[in-house]
C-alpha cells in the first residue's frame, strides 16, 4: 500500500443490486462485490476475477450513494480491463422495476412504462433488454412475492373453494368467514366481516307472501324468502300455550344475523345517510384496486386489507380526526 491509501476520492459512488440480488458498488464504470462489512465499513472489489482492485465506502445500502475511498489501487483506473457504463444503466433499469413490482400491484406494462427514462443513450437502448424479457423478469418478480395463498392452485369451481387459514381471520386474528353455504350448495356463498359492528343496528319489516310453491319460479322465490327469513329475521314457529295448551302462539327464532345488525332504524333516527350511494363510491374506488378477474382467494385478502384499513380509519375518528362530508354529496344523500 502506498502513503495516500484510504484517503477519500472526491466522486461518488452508487450502490446498486447484482442479478443474484447482492449489493454492487458501481463507480468510475466499474463494479465493485462487497467482501467485507464491519462496523458500517464496507469494503469491495471488483467484479472481475482477474482484477485485484478494492476500495471502501461508509455503508452499502441499495440506491445510496457513498463516497469511495481506494484501499490498494486507485479505484478509478482498472489496469486489465474496460469500464462497463451500460450495464450500470441496465442494472438499474431491473433494481427500479424489481423495486416496483415487489412493492405495488401495477401491471408489468405501467411498471416498465414507469422505468423507460432509466437508460438514456442510443448505444445502452440498442443493448438493454426487450420488451418482453422485461416483461418476463417483472412477472417473475410478482409470482416470487405472492402469499403462499397465491401459490395454491386455483379453484376451478364454487365446490372447490377451500380458504386458507390465514384467509380467515382478520388481520386483528378475529373471524372473518362469517358464513359459508357449504361446498354442496350449487350456488355457493360467502358472507365475510366481522362482529364486532353488531351494536349500531335496530328494528324490521319482513315482507312475507304467499307463493305457489308448485311453479319452479315461485318456489325458488320461496327458498330465497326462507332463506332471508332464517338468517336476518328469524324462522316464524308456532308453539301452544296457555291452560289446557290450546292458545297457538307465534315466535321466531334467533336469526343467524341479528336484526341490530344490518336495520337501518337507527341510521333514520341519528340521521346518518341510508342509501348505498356510499357503499356504491367505495365499491368504484375497491374496484380499482382490484385486477380485472382478480382469483377468490385474492379479493379476500383485499377485503382483509380493506377490513384493517377500516378500523383504522375507525380508530382515528375515535380520537382526533374528524370527518367533513363534502356538501354537494351530503344533498344528494338528502334527497334520498
Ligand atoms: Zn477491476
Amino acid at each position: 500500500m502506498n502513503e495516500d491509501s484510504c484517503s477519500i476520492i472526491e466522486d461518488q459512488g452508487i450502490v446498486t443490486l447484482s442479478q443474484k440480488n447482492c449489493p454492487q458498488l458501481f463507480y468510475f464504470g466499474q463494479y465493485f462485490r462487497l467482501i467485507n462489512n464491519s462496523n458500517g465499513q464496507c469494503k469491495w472489489r471488483c467484479v472481475k476475477p482477474s482484477c485485484n482492485v478494492r476500495c471502501i465506502t461508509n455503508g452499502c445500502s441499495v440506491g445510496e450513494k457513498y463516497a469511495v475511498e481506494k484501499d490498494n489501487d486507485d479505484p478509478k483506473s482498472h489496469p486489465n480491463h474496460a469500464s462497463d457504463p451500460i450495464r450500470f444503466s441496465r442494472l438499474e433499469k431491473r433494481r427500479k422495476m424489481r423495486e416496483i413490482a415487489q412493492n405495488t400491484e401495477e401491471a408489468p406494462s405501467c411498471i416498465i412504462s414507469k422505468c423507460v427514462d432509466q437508460i438514456q443513450n442510443e448505444e445502452a437502448i440498442a443493448q438493454s433488454s426487450t420488451l418482453d424479457s422485461d416483461r418476463q423478469f417483472i412477472t417473475r418478480i410478482k409470482k416470487a412475492k405472492k402469499d403462499d395463498y397465491l401459490k395454491i392452485s386455483q379453484p376451478e369451481s364454487l365446490k372447490e373453494i377451500t380458504f386458507p387459514n390465514e384467509l380467515i381471520k382478520t388481520y386483528d386474528d378475529d373471524n372473518f368467514l362469517l358464513h359459508d353455504s357449504g361446498a354442496d350448495d350449487a350456488e355457493r356463498f360467502f358472507i365475510f366481516g366481522t362482529m364486532a359492528l353488531k351494536k349500531n343496528l335496530n328494528h324490521i319489516h319482513f315482507l312475507s307472501t304467499r307463493l305457489d310453491l308448485d311453479d319452479p319460479v315461485q318456489a325458488k322465490i320461496n327458498s330465497v324468502y326462507e332463506y332471508f327469513e332464517e338468517t336476518y329475521v328469524g324462522k316464524l314457529s308456532q308453539i301452544k300455550n296457555g291452560r289446557g295448551r290450546n292458545k297457538i302462539e307465534e315466535i321466531r327464532s334467533k336469526p343467524h344475523f341479528a336484526i341490530e345488525l344490518w336495520n337501518i332504524h337507527s341510521r333514520l333516527i341519528s340521521d346518518i345517510p341510508w342509501t348505498t350511494s356510499l357503499v356504491e363510491s367505495w365499491h368504484n374506488a375497491f374496484c380499482r384496486i382490484l385486477t380485472s378477474h382478480t382469483c377468490v382467494y385474492s379479493l379476500v385478502d383485499w377485503l382483509r386489507k380493506e377490513h384493517k384499513k377500516t378500523n383504522e380509519n375507525l380508530i382515528k375518528f375515535k380520537t382526533s380526526v374528524t370527518a367533513n362530508r363534502n356538501q354537494e354529496k351530503f344533498n344528494i344523500d338528502k334527497r334520498r
